[in-house]
C-alpha cells in the first residue's frame, strides 16, 4: 500500500482509510496510532487479523447481561452468580460491568454483585427506572442479603445514587446493613482507575450509611 495524499476527504471506497477512521474512534487512539495499527493489521496473517474481527463480533453478539446481577456473560447467569463459594449475603452495587472486574482484581471481595448500568443523573435524564434498580429491590426482597455495599463512583452523581438506594432499602428491608466504600478513591474518578491496593483499602474501610 503506497502513501496516500492527505488532500481532501478520503473516498469512502478506500477500505484502508475506513479501517483507520474506525480505529481512531477507540479511546486514547489518535490518527497516528490508528494508522500504525492499520498497517500492523495489514502486515499480519489473514487468520490473525480476522481473529480480532471475530472477537469484536463475538462480544457484540454473544455477551448479554446476567439474569441475576447484570454483569456481562455468555451464559444465562454469570460465573460469579453460579459460584457456590461466593457469599450470597454480601451484595456489592456497582455502576458498570468494568467495575466488577476492577473489584475482582483486588482479590478482597468474596460476595456477589449487582450492576446498575449507570448512575442517577437528572441533568442527563437518567432516572431510577433507567437503572437496574427494580432487579435490585427484588433481590433484596427475596431475602438472604445481610449487607449491601454501595460502590457507586465517588462523584456527586454516584453519591446521589447511593443516597437514593439507602432511602429505598431502609423502607423495604430495614434490617439490611448498608455500607459505602471508604474514601481514598480518586475523587471524581471511576472505580476502574483505582489500583488494587486502594480498592482493597476502600472495601476494608467501608462505612455504614
Ligand atoms: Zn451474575
Amino acid at each position: 500500500m503506497g502513501k496516500r495524499s492527505n488532500a481532501g476527504t478520503p473516498p469512502p471506497e478506500d477500505c484502508f482509510e475506513r479501517l483507520v477512521v474506525e480505529l481512531e474512534k477507540l479511546p486514547g487512539v489518535g490518527r497516528r496510532s490508528a494508522e500504525r495499527m492499520a498497517y500492523y493489521l495489514l502486515g499480519v496473517s489473514r487468520d490473525e487479523a480476522l481473529a480480532l474481527a471475530r472477537s469484536i463480533r463475538d462480544v457484540k453478539e454473544n455477551l448479554h447481561p446476567c439474569a441475576e446481577c447484570g454483569d456481562l456473560t455468555e451464559a444465562e447467569r454469570c460465573a460469579l452468580c453460579r459460584d457456590p463459594g461466593r457469599d450470597a449475603s454480601l451484595l456489592c452495587v456497582v455502576e458498570w460491568p468494568r467495575e466488577v472486574r476492577a473489584l475482582e482484581k483486588s482479590g478482597e471481595y468474596h460476595g456477589r454483585y449487582h450492576v446498575l448500568m449507570g448512575r442517577l443523573s437528572p441533568l442527563s435524564g437518567i432516572e431510577p427506572e433507567d437503572l437496574r434498580l427494580g432487579a435490585l429491590w427484588e433481590r433484596i426482597r427475596r431475602g438472604g442479603v445481610r449487607e449491601l455495599i454501595l460502590a457507586t463512583s465517588p462523584t456527586v452523581e454516584g453519591d446521589a445514587t447511593a443516597a437514593y438506594i439507602v432511602g429505598q432499602v431502609r423502607r423495604i428491608a430495614p434490617d439490611v446493613r448498608v455500607t459505602r466504600l471508604a474514601r481514598g478513591l480518586p475523587v471524581g474518578g471511576d472505580l476502574e482507575y483505582a489500583d488494587e491496593v486502594t480498592l482493597s483499602r476502600a472495601l476494608e474501610g467501608r462505612q455504614r450509611m
